[in-house]
Protein backbone atom coordinates (compact mmCIF):
# COMPACT_ATOMS: atom_id res chain seq x y z
CA UNK A 1 0.00 0.00 0.00
CA UNK A 2 1.53 3.91 -0.71
CA UNK A 3 1.66 5.91 2.33
CA UNK A 4 -0.16 8.70 0.05
CA UNK A 5 -3.37 6.53 0.23
CA UNK A 6 -3.53 6.18 4.28
CA UNK A 7 -5.77 9.14 5.61
CA UNK A 8 -6.77 7.40 8.80
CA UNK A 9 -4.97 5.14 10.93
CA UNK A 10 -7.12 2.81 13.24
CA UNK A 11 -4.95 0.93 15.70
CA UNK A 12 -7.28 -2.12 17.18
CA UNK A 13 -5.95 -3.32 20.74
CA UNK A 14 -3.75 -0.38 23.34
CA UNK A 15 -0.86 -2.65 24.91
CA UNK A 16 2.86 -1.76 23.98
CA UNK A 17 2.38 -2.29 20.40
CA UNK A 18 -0.85 -0.59 19.92
CA UNK A 19 0.22 2.48 21.25
CA UNK A 20 3.55 2.28 19.81
CA UNK A 21 1.98 2.05 16.48
CA UNK A 22 -0.49 5.02 17.32
CA UNK A 23 2.12 7.33 18.50
CA UNK A 24 3.90 6.95 15.27
CA UNK A 25 0.84 7.10 13.21
CA UNK A 26 0.01 10.64 14.65
CA UNK A 27 4.15 11.70 14.57
CA UNK A 28 3.12 11.15 10.76
CA UNK A 29 1.03 13.39 10.45
CA UNK A 30 -2.10 10.72 10.04
CA UNK A 31 -5.43 10.99 11.85
CA UNK A 32 -5.21 8.11 14.42
CA UNK A 33 -8.08 6.07 16.17
CA UNK A 34 -7.60 3.87 19.28
CA UNK A 35 -10.00 1.29 20.03
CA UNK A 36 -9.50 -1.65 22.39
CA UNK A 37 -12.80 -4.03 23.70
CA UNK A 38 -11.22 -4.04 27.21
CA UNK A 39 -9.80 -1.81 29.44
CA UNK A 40 -6.60 -0.15 28.53
CA UNK A 41 -3.86 0.25 31.23
CA UNK A 42 -3.38 3.55 32.95
CA UNK A 43 0.14 3.68 31.52
CA UNK A 44 -1.38 3.48 28.01
CA UNK A 45 -3.88 6.10 28.92
CA UNK A 46 -1.54 8.50 29.90
CA UNK A 47 0.82 8.08 26.59
CA UNK A 48 -2.11 8.26 24.26
CA UNK A 49 -3.32 11.46 26.14
CA UNK A 50 0.28 13.15 25.91
CA UNK A 51 -0.14 12.36 21.90
CA UNK A 52 -3.12 13.69 21.45
CA UNK A 53 -4.45 10.47 20.29
CA UNK A 54 -8.17 9.81 19.87
CA UNK A 55 -9.23 6.50 21.91
CA UNK A 56 -12.06 3.79 23.36
CA UNK A 57 -12.03 1.62 25.38
CA UNK A 58 -14.43 -1.40 26.27
CA UNK A 59 -15.79 -1.40 23.07
CA UNK A 60 -15.12 -0.67 19.38
CA UNK A 61 -16.81 1.18 17.34
CA UNK A 62 -17.79 -1.28 14.32
CA UNK A 63 -19.39 1.41 11.68
CA UNK A 64 -16.46 3.85 12.43
CA UNK A 65 -13.86 2.33 12.01
CA UNK A 66 -15.16 0.24 9.23
CA UNK A 67 -16.27 3.93 7.60
CA UNK A 68 -13.08 5.23 8.31
CA UNK A 69 -10.13 3.44 8.49
CA UNK A 70 -7.26 3.15 5.73
CA UNK A 71 -5.08 0.71 7.09
CA UNK A 72 -5.87 -0.78 10.46
CA UNK A 73 -3.01 -2.21 12.75
CA UNK A 74 -4.12 -5.06 15.55
CA UNK A 75 -2.93 -6.16 18.25
CA UNK A 76 -1.05 -9.81 17.88
CA UNK A 77 -2.84 -10.79 20.55
CA UNK A 78 -6.79 -10.38 18.05
CA UNK A 79 -7.05 -14.01 15.92
CA UNK A 80 -7.75 -12.76 11.99
CA UNK A 81 -10.79 -14.87 12.09
CA UNK A 82 -12.95 -12.33 14.58
CA UNK A 83 -15.74 -10.67 13.15
CA UNK A 84 -14.65 -6.97 12.80
CA UNK A 85 -11.58 -8.18 11.27
CA UNK A 86 -13.03 -9.98 8.68
CA UNK A 87 -15.84 -7.56 7.97
CA UNK A 88 -12.26 -5.08 6.96
CA UNK A 89 -10.62 -7.66 4.99
CA UNK A 90 -14.14 -8.02 3.09
CA UNK A 91 -13.87 -4.18 2.29
CA UNK A 92 -9.80 -4.67 1.35
CA UNK A 93 -8.82 -2.29 4.12
CA UNK A 94 -5.38 -3.79 5.11
CA UNK A 95 -4.82 -5.69 8.50
CA UNK A 96 -1.35 -5.34 9.39
CA UNK A 97 0.96 -6.08 12.73
CA UNK A 98 2.87 -2.86 14.38
CA UNK A 99 5.86 -4.90 12.98
CA UNK A 100 4.98 -4.24 9.65
CA UNK A 101 3.60 -0.59 10.01
CA UNK A 102 6.97 0.68 12.24
CA UNK A 103 9.29 -0.83 9.21
CA UNK A 104 7.39 1.71 6.88
CA UNK A 105 9.48 4.42 8.73
CA UNK A 106 12.58 2.97 8.70
CA UNK A 107 15.62 2.18 6.88
CA UNK A 108 17.51 0.86 9.71
CA UNK A 109 18.99 -2.65 9.74
CA UNK A 110 16.40 -5.32 11.46
CA UNK A 111 17.40 -8.27 12.83
CA UNK A 112 14.70 -10.72 13.28
CA UNK A 113 14.55 -13.61 15.39
CA UNK A 114 11.84 -16.34 15.89
CA UNK A 115 11.20 -19.69 17.01
CA UNK A 116 8.94 -21.84 19.06
CA UNK A 117 11.92 -21.77 21.83
CA UNK A 118 14.79 -19.73 22.54
CA UNK A 119 13.57 -15.96 21.03
CA UNK A 120 14.01 -13.87 23.90
CA UNK A 121 17.15 -15.53 25.11
CA UNK A 122 18.36 -15.28 21.68
CA UNK A 123 17.07 -11.48 20.95
CA UNK A 124 19.06 -10.27 24.02
CA UNK A 125 22.24 -11.60 23.11
CA UNK A 126 22.00 -10.77 19.48
CA UNK A 127 21.49 -7.14 21.03
CA UNK A 128 24.04 -7.57 23.85
CA UNK A 129 26.25 -8.47 21.48
CA UNK A 130 25.89 -5.10 18.98
CA UNK A 131 25.71 -3.13 22.10
CA UNK A 132 29.27 -4.29 23.09
CA UNK A 133 30.33 -3.51 19.80
CA UNK A 134 28.78 0.05 20.33
CA UNK A 135 26.21 -0.45 17.72
CA UNK A 136 23.42 2.30 18.10
CA UNK A 137 20.81 -0.52 18.45
CA UNK A 138 17.27 -1.09 19.79
CA UNK A 139 15.72 -4.69 21.13
CA UNK A 140 12.03 -4.53 20.12
CA UNK A 141 8.99 -6.93 18.83
CA UNK A 142 7.52 -9.05 21.14
CA UNK A 143 9.44 -8.10 23.69
CA UNK A 144 10.72 -4.90 25.72
CA UNK A 145 9.56 -1.11 24.07
CA UNK A 146 7.31 -1.25 21.07
CA UNK A 147 9.31 -1.16 17.71
CA UNK A 148 7.26 2.05 16.32
CA UNK A 149 7.64 3.57 19.48
CA UNK A 150 11.24 3.61 19.12
CA UNK A 151 11.20 4.15 15.78
CA UNK A 152 8.74 7.63 16.37
CA UNK A 153 10.59 8.46 19.46
CA UNK A 154 14.09 6.66 20.02
CA UNK A 155 15.25 5.91 16.38
CA UNK A 156 18.47 3.22 16.02
CA UNK A 157 20.55 2.73 13.81
CA UNK A 158 19.61 -1.20 13.97
CA UNK A 159 16.55 -2.89 15.84
CA UNK A 160 17.12 -6.51 17.22
CA UNK A 161 13.62 -7.57 17.01
CA UNK A 162 11.72 -10.92 18.57
CA UNK A 163 8.74 -12.16 16.26
CA UNK A 164 6.12 -14.42 16.92
CA UNK A 165 3.91 -16.32 14.51
CA UNK A 166 1.06 -14.06 15.34
CA UNK A 167 3.40 -11.02 14.46
CA UNK A 168 4.46 -12.41 10.94
CA UNK A 169 0.59 -13.65 10.35
CA UNK A 170 0.52 -9.64 9.74
CA UNK A 171 3.44 -8.65 7.61
CA UNK A 172 3.34 -7.67 4.02
CA UNK A 173 6.92 -6.06 2.83
CA UNK A 174 8.75 -6.31 6.38
CA UNK A 175 11.98 -7.63 5.28
CA UNK A 176 15.29 -8.41 8.39
CA UNK A 177 18.52 -7.97 6.92
CA UNK A 178 18.85 -10.77 9.23
CA UNK A 179 16.36 -13.37 10.09
CA UNK A 180 16.93 -16.27 12.30
CA UNK A 181 14.36 -18.94 12.47
CA UNK A 182 15.47 -21.31 15.84
CA UNK A 183 13.03 -24.43 16.13
CA UNK A 184 9.50 -25.09 15.21
CA UNK A 185 7.68 -27.24 17.87
CA UNK A 186 3.36 -27.62 17.86
CA UNK A 187 2.30 -24.67 20.12
CA UNK A 188 -0.52 -22.30 19.63
CA UNK A 189 -2.50 -24.29 17.23
CA UNK A 190 -5.88 -23.23 18.51
CA UNK A 191 -4.79 -20.04 16.25
CA UNK A 192 -3.76 -22.03 13.60
CA UNK A 193 -6.61 -24.41 12.79
CA UNK A 194 -5.02 -27.07 14.96
CA UNK A 195 -2.56 -27.60 11.64
CA UNK A 196 1.10 -27.59 12.29
CA UNK A 197 1.84 -26.96 8.71
CA UNK A 198 0.12 -23.54 9.33
CA UNK A 199 1.92 -22.63 12.07
CA UNK A 200 4.96 -23.73 9.92
CA UNK A 201 3.95 -21.72 7.20
CA UNK A 202 3.58 -18.67 9.58
CA UNK A 203 6.75 -18.93 10.81
CA UNK A 204 8.52 -19.26 7.51
CA UNK A 205 7.01 -15.45 6.79
CA UNK A 206 10.28 -14.50 8.45
CA UNK A 207 11.58 -15.07 4.65
CA UNK A 208 8.61 -14.23 2.63
CA UNK A 209 10.68 -10.71 1.26
CA UNK A 210 14.29 -11.72 1.82
CA UNK A 211 16.02 -11.24 -1.30
CA UNK A 212 19.34 -13.24 -1.92
CA UNK A 213 21.64 -10.36 0.03
CA UNK A 214 19.90 -11.09 3.33
CA UNK A 215 20.88 -13.59 5.35
CA UNK A 216 18.62 -16.20 6.98
CA UNK A 217 20.10 -18.73 9.75
CA UNK A 218 18.03 -21.57 10.83
CA UNK A 219 18.18 -25.18 12.74
CA UNK A 220 19.68 -28.00 10.56
CA UNK A 221 18.22 -30.10 12.54
CA UNK A 222 14.66 -29.42 13.08
CA UNK A 223 12.32 -31.75 11.04
CA UNK A 224 9.36 -28.83 10.78
CA UNK A 225 12.12 -26.84 9.22
CA UNK A 226 13.57 -29.22 7.15
CA UNK A 227 10.26 -30.22 5.52
CA UNK A 228 9.17 -26.56 4.62
CA UNK A 229 12.72 -24.95 3.34
CA UNK A 230 12.96 -23.12 0.51
CA UNK A 231 15.40 -25.00 -1.73
CA UNK A 232 16.87 -22.23 -3.36
CA UNK A 233 18.17 -19.83 -1.10
CA UNK A 234 21.15 -17.79 -1.47
CA UNK A 235 23.12 -16.67 1.99
CA UNK A 236 21.00 -18.94 3.42
CA UNK A 237 23.21 -20.83 6.77
CA UNK A 238 22.30 -23.86 8.63
CA UNK A 239 23.51 -24.17 12.23
CA UNK A 240 23.13 -27.92 13.34
CA UNK A 241 22.13 -28.36 17.28
CA UNK A 242 22.86 -32.47 17.07
CA UNK A 243 26.54 -31.23 16.53
CA UNK A 244 26.79 -29.23 19.57
CA UNK A 245 26.01 -32.12 21.71
CA UNK A 246 29.83 -33.40 21.62
CA UNK A 247 31.83 -33.58 24.59
CA UNK A 248 33.69 -30.52 23.48
CA UNK A 249 34.62 -27.93 25.52
CA UNK A 250 35.22 -25.47 22.82
CA UNK A 251 32.11 -24.01 21.20
CA UNK A 252 33.03 -24.09 17.69
CA UNK A 253 30.75 -21.92 15.58
CA UNK A 254 29.95 -23.19 12.02
CA UNK A 255 30.61 -20.83 8.47
CA UNK A 256 32.98 -18.90 10.51
CA UNK A 257 36.19 -19.25 12.49
CA UNK A 258 35.17 -18.04 15.45
CA UNK A 259 35.43 -20.53 18.75
CA UNK A 260 34.81 -20.07 22.39
CA UNK A 261 35.32 -22.37 25.46
CA UNK A 262 32.01 -23.09 26.86
CA UNK A 263 33.09 -22.06 30.85
CA UNK A 264 33.44 -19.00 29.45
CA UNK A 265 29.47 -18.55 28.33
CA UNK A 266 27.05 -17.52 30.82
CA UNK A 267 24.72 -19.58 28.49
CA UNK A 268 24.60 -22.79 29.40
CA UNK A 269 22.91 -26.08 27.72
CA UNK A 270 23.00 -27.08 24.15
CA UNK A 271 19.99 -25.43 23.28
CA UNK A 272 21.65 -22.37 24.90
CA UNK A 273 24.49 -23.07 22.57
CA UNK A 274 23.04 -23.44 19.52
CA UNK A 275 21.05 -19.43 20.32
CA UNK A 276 24.48 -18.41 20.79
CA UNK A 277 26.10 -19.91 17.83
CA UNK A 278 22.98 -18.31 15.69
CA UNK A 279 23.57 -15.04 17.49
CA UNK A 280 27.42 -15.47 16.12
CA UNK A 281 27.06 -16.27 12.68
CA UNK A 282 24.70 -13.21 12.54
CA UNK A 283 27.39 -11.21 14.39
CA UNK A 284 29.95 -12.12 12.51
CA UNK A 285 28.27 -11.82 9.28
CA UNK A 286 27.62 -8.09 10.31
CA UNK A 287 31.06 -7.60 10.41
CA UNK A 288 31.29 -7.24 14.62
CA UNK A 289 35.03 -8.47 15.61
CA UNK A 290 35.99 -11.73 17.51
CA UNK A 291 36.99 -9.50 20.36
CA UNK A 292 33.53 -7.89 21.08
CA UNK A 293 31.67 -11.50 20.57
CA UNK A 294 33.56 -12.72 23.23
CA UNK A 295 33.28 -10.21 25.61
CA UNK A 296 29.53 -10.14 25.19
CA UNK A 297 29.17 -13.84 25.68
CA UNK A 298 31.11 -13.90 28.71
CA UNK A 299 28.91 -10.60 29.93
CA UNK A 300 25.56 -11.49 28.98
CA UNK A 301 22.39 -12.16 31.78
CA UNK A 302 19.79 -14.23 30.26
CA UNK A 303 16.26 -12.56 31.48
CA UNK A 304 14.67 -14.20 34.80
CA UNK A 305 12.67 -17.54 34.58
CA UNK A 306 14.93 -19.44 31.78
CA UNK A 307 16.76 -21.90 33.48
CA UNK A 308 18.09 -19.18 35.96
CA UNK A 309 19.96 -20.25 39.22
CA UNK A 310 18.35 -18.91 42.03
CA UNK A 311 20.20 -20.27 45.38
CA UNK A 312 21.83 -23.52 46.99
CA UNK A 313 20.27 -24.46 50.49
CA UNK A 314 21.47 -27.34 52.17
CA UNK A 315 24.13 -28.24 49.15
CA UNK A 316 20.74 -28.55 46.53
CA UNK A 317 20.71 -26.10 44.05
CA UNK A 318 17.51 -24.59 42.90
CA UNK A 319 16.56 -23.34 39.23
CA UNK A 320 14.29 -21.70 38.28
CA UNK A 321 12.85 -22.38 34.47
CA UNK A 322 9.29 -21.35 35.04
CA UNK A 323 9.21 -19.93 31.45
CA UNK A 324 9.85 -23.81 30.00
CA UNK A 325 6.02 -23.54 29.06
CA UNK A 326 6.48 -26.70 26.67
CA UNK A 327 7.80 -30.31 26.57
CA UNK A 328 10.80 -29.28 24.02
CA UNK A 329 11.96 -26.69 26.34
CA UNK A 330 12.02 -28.70 29.44
CA UNK A 331 13.56 -31.51 27.34
CA UNK A 332 16.96 -29.59 26.99
CA UNK A 333 16.31 -28.10 30.61
CA UNK A 334 16.52 -31.51 31.91
CA UNK A 335 19.53 -32.29 28.87
CA UNK A 336 21.22 -29.72 30.56
CA UNK A 337 21.53 -30.77 34.29
CA UNK A 338 24.68 -32.72 35.41
CA UNK A 339 23.71 -33.17 38.57
CA UNK A 340 20.29 -35.62 39.76
CA UNK A 341 16.92 -33.92 39.73
CA UNK A 342 13.79 -33.30 41.57
CA UNK A 343 11.79 -31.98 38.97
CA UNK A 344 8.67 -30.11 39.54
CA UNK A 345 6.23 -30.02 36.51
CA UNK A 346 2.81 -29.13 35.79
CA UNK A 347 0.45 -26.53 35.54
CA UNK A 348 -2.34 -26.44 32.55
CA UNK A 349 -1.70 -29.28 30.31
CA UNK A 350 -1.61 -27.92 26.50
CA UNK A 351 -1.94 -31.36 25.15
CA UNK A 352 1.59 -32.09 25.89
CA UNK A 353 3.43 -35.78 24.68
CA UNK A 354 5.84 -36.02 27.14
CA UNK A 355 7.19 -39.50 25.77
CA UNK A 356 10.56 -37.19 24.44
CA UNK A 357 10.66 -36.77 28.31
CA UNK A 358 11.01 -40.59 29.48
CA UNK A 359 14.98 -41.35 28.77
CA UNK A 360 15.91 -37.93 30.40
CA UNK A 361 14.23 -38.52 33.31
CA UNK A 362 14.54 -42.40 33.62
CA UNK A 363 18.10 -40.84 33.85
CA UNK A 364 18.37 -37.80 35.79
CA UNK A 365 15.08 -37.64 37.91
CA UNK A 366 14.97 -38.37 41.22
CA UNK A 367 11.60 -37.40 42.02
CA UNK A 368 8.45 -35.95 40.20
CA UNK A 369 6.81 -33.12 41.91
CA UNK A 370 3.56 -31.73 40.45
CA UNK A 371 2.87 -28.17 40.78
CA UNK A 372 -0.89 -27.99 39.24
CA UNK A 373 -4.77 -27.84 40.00
CA UNK A 374 -4.94 -31.37 37.68
CA UNK A 375 -2.27 -33.35 37.41
CA UNK A 376 -3.65 -36.69 35.89
CA UNK A 377 -2.13 -35.90 32.66
CA UNK A 378 1.31 -36.06 34.17
CA UNK A 379 0.32 -39.04 36.55
CA UNK A 380 -0.97 -41.19 33.78
CA UNK A 381 2.28 -40.23 31.42
CA UNK A 382 4.94 -41.00 34.15
CA UNK A 383 3.55 -43.37 36.20
CA UNK A 384 5.02 -46.26 34.04
CA UNK A 385 7.95 -44.41 34.01
CA UNK A 386 8.73 -43.10 37.85
CA UNK A 387 7.77 -44.35 41.11
CA UNK A 388 8.18 -41.17 42.97
CA UNK A 389 5.24 -39.12 41.67
CA UNK A 390 4.04 -36.48 44.55
CA UNK A 391 1.34 -33.85 44.19
CA UNK A 392 1.02 -30.19 45.58
CA UNK A 393 -1.10 -27.45 44.61
CA UNK A 394 1.03 -24.49 45.96
CA UNK A 395 5.06 -23.44 45.20
CA UNK A 396 5.24 -23.78 49.35
CA UNK A 397 4.29 -27.25 49.24
CA UNK A 398 5.88 -28.38 45.98
CA UNK A 399 9.05 -26.88 47.25
CA UNK A 400 8.78 -28.71 50.75
CA UNK A 401 8.25 -31.74 48.70
CA UNK A 402 10.79 -31.17 46.78
CA UNK A 403 13.25 -30.22 49.57
CA UNK A 404 12.64 -33.88 51.42
CA UNK A 405 13.49 -36.02 48.25
CA UNK A 406 16.84 -34.21 46.97
CA UNK A 407 20.23 -34.80 48.56
CA UNK A 408 22.84 -32.96 48.89
CA UNK A 409 24.29 -31.62 45.05
CA UNK A 410 21.50 -32.65 43.33
CA UNK A 411 19.01 -29.84 41.93
CA UNK A 412 15.63 -28.80 42.22
CA UNK A 413 14.18 -27.86 39.01
CA UNK A 414 11.14 -25.94 38.28
CA UNK A 415 10.32 -26.83 34.28
CA UNK A 416 6.84 -26.95 34.30
CA UNK A 417 6.41 -28.10 30.38
CA UNK A 418 2.55 -26.31 31.24
CA UNK A 419 1.11 -23.10 31.08
CA UNK A 420 0.95 -21.44 34.25
CA UNK A 421 -2.93 -20.63 34.74
CA UNK A 422 -4.96 -21.95 36.91
CA UNK A 423 -2.65 -21.64 39.54
CA UNK A 424 -0.60 -18.56 38.72
CA UNK A 425 -1.11 -14.97 36.68
CA UNK A 426 1.65 -15.93 34.09
CA UNK A 427 4.94 -17.81 34.17
CA UNK A 428 6.39 -14.86 35.72
CA UNK A 429 3.96 -14.94 38.67
CA UNK A 430 4.85 -18.57 39.15
CA UNK A 431 8.75 -18.31 38.66
CA UNK A 432 8.79 -15.11 40.97
CA UNK A 433 7.47 -17.03 43.79
CA UNK A 434 9.38 -19.63 43.86
CA UNK A 435 11.84 -17.29 44.25
CA UNK A 436 11.01 -15.42 46.43
CA UNK A 437 9.95 -18.59 48.74
CA UNK A 438 13.59 -19.64 48.45
CA UNK A 439 14.76 -16.62 49.51
CA UNK A 440 13.30 -16.30 52.19
CA UNK A 441 14.30 -19.64 53.18
CA UNK A 442 17.88 -19.06 52.91
CA UNK A 443 17.32 -15.93 55.03
CA UNK A 444 16.23 -18.56 57.59
CA UNK A 445 19.47 -20.54 57.14
CA UNK A 446 21.90 -17.72 56.82
CA UNK A 447 20.27 -15.49 59.60
CA UNK A 448 18.53 -17.62 61.67
CA UNK A 449 14.97 -15.71 61.72
CA UNK A 450 12.31 -16.89 63.66
CA UNK A 451 9.35 -18.62 61.35
CA UNK A 452 6.27 -20.75 62.12
CA UNK A 453 6.10 -23.05 59.31
CA UNK A 454 3.14 -24.59 58.14
CA UNK A 455 3.37 -27.67 56.07
CA UNK A 456 0.55 -29.40 54.46
CA UNK A 457 1.37 -31.71 52.29
CA UNK A 458 -1.05 -33.41 50.33
CA UNK A 459 0.02 -36.84 49.22
CA UNK A 460 -1.59 -39.27 46.60
CA UNK A 461 -1.64 -42.42 48.35
CA UNK A 462 -0.35 -44.50 45.62
CA UNK A 463 2.10 -42.10 44.59
CA UNK A 464 3.89 -41.89 47.61
CA UNK A 465 7.71 -43.81 47.83
CA UNK A 466 7.61 -46.99 47.64
CA UNK A 467 10.30 -49.80 47.53
CA UNK A 468 11.08 -50.32 44.24
CA UNK A 469 11.04 -54.18 44.35
P1 LIG B 1 10.78 -17.72 23.87
O1 LIG B 1 10.93 -16.24 23.88
O2 LIG B 1 10.77 -18.29 22.48
O3 LIG B 1 9.67 -18.25 24.73
P2 LIG B 1 12.95 -17.97 25.81
O4 LIG B 1 14.32 -17.55 25.44
O5 LIG B 1 12.12 -17.09 26.67
O6 LIG B 1 12.15 -18.31 24.46
O7 LIG B 1 13.02 -19.42 26.47
C1 LIG B 1 11.82 -20.14 26.79
C2 LIG B 1 12.17 -21.50 27.33
O8 LIG B 1 12.77 -22.29 26.29
C3 LIG B 1 13.17 -21.50 28.48
O9 LIG B 1 12.79 -22.51 29.36
C4 LIG B 1 14.49 -21.80 27.80
O10 LIG B 1 15.40 -22.46 28.68
C5 LIG B 1 14.07 -22.71 26.65
N1 LIG B 1 14.91 -22.54 25.46
C6 LIG B 1 15.73 -21.51 25.14
N2 LIG B 1 16.30 -21.69 23.94
C7 LIG B 1 15.83 -22.88 23.46
C8 LIG B 1 16.06 -23.62 22.26
N3 LIG B 1 16.88 -23.18 21.29
N4 LIG B 1 15.40 -24.81 22.12
C9 LIG B 1 14.57 -25.26 23.08
N5 LIG B 1 14.33 -24.61 24.24
C10 LIG B 1 14.95 -23.43 24.44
Amino acid sequence: MKLADIHTVVVLGAGESGTGAAILAKQQGYEVFVSDLSTIKNEYIALLEQHQIAYEQEKHSVAKILNTASVVIKSPGIPYTVDLIQQLIAKNVPVIDEIEWASWFTQSKIVAITGSNGKTTTTRLMHHILETADWNVGVGGNIGYSFAKQVALTPKDAYVLEVSSFQLDGIQDFNPAVSILLNITPDHLDRYAYQLDNYIASKFRIIKNKKSSDLFIYNEDDENIKKALPSSLENNYAISMDALNSNSDLLQVAHTDFSIAKTDLTLQGRHNWFNTACAVLAAKKLGVSDEAIAKALKTFENEAHRLESVVSLNGVEYINDSKATNVDAVYYALEAMTKPVVWIVGGVDKGNDYSVLFPLVKEKVRAIVCLGKDNSKIKEAFGPVHEIIVETVSVNEAVKVSSLYAEQGDVVLLSPACASFALFENYKARGNEFKALLMHQHKILTKGVSVSLNVNIQMNPSDQRTDNS
